[in-house]
């Protein structure tokens, strides 16, 4: 266990740690981990809490063995709170097309303010174990705006020995008095060398290309890479090598790949596109590809014949629709708009 809890504090997390924990007896109440998302910031909250709750910490860390640290790993700790998104009831709707979207529980979208509310007796009963108590809310941006000023409010008279870590990739959506209540403790992506090191050690084959498609975010690739979704990228931009498109079939592959993979939904469906779409327009720049560096040579032949205005355009009429992606009217319909959109955004440029 103790590797376990350990191990949360990542390579490129350590210098941060240590300059945080430096005075950890001036630790702030209220802090605030921004910082671009699947780099590791939830552990690191994670870690926090197990170092602010443990009993006999060592080495300015939990210790990984005491009662507390023990009742932490299994879920049990009285005096720790972790407020995050709650799954949504399944809504049994069916989408136009039958199965795609049939049946699959939505996590909800908000942080809701009885969530908070519920935090209450929790802070102002007192300690069970004459220490430390913890909240985590992860991710904050998702407080709806009651619950941020239901817990604006209770940070406004921080109860002694509370300690409030909120975890955050979108913190400059909120509120600004939250903000100013909290220390922002900011996180850069890492160096793309140390965090392929880290994956390959993590077991994840093509470290490099996967890191590339999640952006740099080493734990968004872990992730991605554990869930196949290399492949399943590869599967739904196969198609699209070869020009012109064929917006029909085209949006017959992706119905295909969303009925055979029940892991992929619409919103990555778009997201997908989107990067592909982005890479064009960087390639065209002659800029080289972020995402797309396995495909590098695709890619190029495409953007070297494309019109950097349509490439643009349809990215951004992409970035509108991808707001209705998590509940189409019609999945073929929404399928076959997106499809035409790309064949658009790729008709060679004969100027
Ligand atoms: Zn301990």
């Amino acid at each position: 266990m103790s590797n376990l809890i350990k191990s949360n504090i990542l390579p490129w997390h350590v210098t941060q740690w240590d300059s945080l924990l430096a005075n950890s007896a001036n630790l702030p109440h209220a802090l605030l981990l921004a910082g671009p998302g699947g780099i590791g910031k939830s552990g690191f909250a994670q870690a926090l809490a197990a170092r602010l709750l443990c009993e006999s910490p060592e080495d300015n860390r939990a210790c990984g063995r005491c009662e507390a640290c023990h009742w932490l790993a299994t879920g049990n700790h009285p005096d720790f709170r972790k407020v995050t998104l709650e799954v949504d009831e399944p809504e049994g709707e069916e989408g136009a097309t039958g199965k795609t979207s049939a049946k699959k529980t939505a996590p909800a979208t908000q942080i809701k303010v009885d969530q908070i509310r519920a935090l209450e007796d929790f802070i102002f009963i007192g300690s069970h174990r004459n220490g430390n108590r913890v909240v985590i809310v992860d991710p904050a941006d998702a407080m709806n705006t009651a619950a941020a000023n239901s817990i604006l409010k209770i940070l406004e008279e921080p109860p002694a020995s509370v300690y409030f870590i909120m975890v955050s990739s979108k913190w400059r959506n909120l509120l600004p008095t939250l903000r100013s209540r909290c220390r922002k403790v900011l996180f850069g992506t890492p160096a793309a060398a140390e965090a392929a090191a880290w994956l390959k050690q993590a077991g994840v084959a093509d470290a490099e290309s996967e890191l590339a498609l999640a952006g740099g975010a080493p734990l968004k690739a872990k992730l991605r890479s554990e869930r196949g979704a290399k492949d399943s990228t590869t599967q739904i931009l196969a198609p699209m090598d070869k020009l012109p498109l064929d917006p029909l079939a085209l949006a017959a592959h992706w119905d295909a790949q969303l009925r055979a993979n029940s892991d992929l939904t619409l919103e990555i469906l778009v997201d997908t596109v989107q990067k592909w779409l982005y890479d064009l327009i960087r390639v065209n720049a002659a800029a080289s590809p972020r995402y797309l560096s396995s495909k590098a040579s695709q890619v190029a032949r495409i953007a070297g014949n494309a019109d950097p205005i349509r490439l643009q355009r349809c990215h951004a009429s992409l970035l509108k629709i991808r707001a209705t992606a998590r509940h189409p009217l019609n999945t073929m319909l929404f399928l076959e708009d997106l499809a035409a959109r790309c064949a658009v955004a790729v008709t060679p440029n004969r100027n």
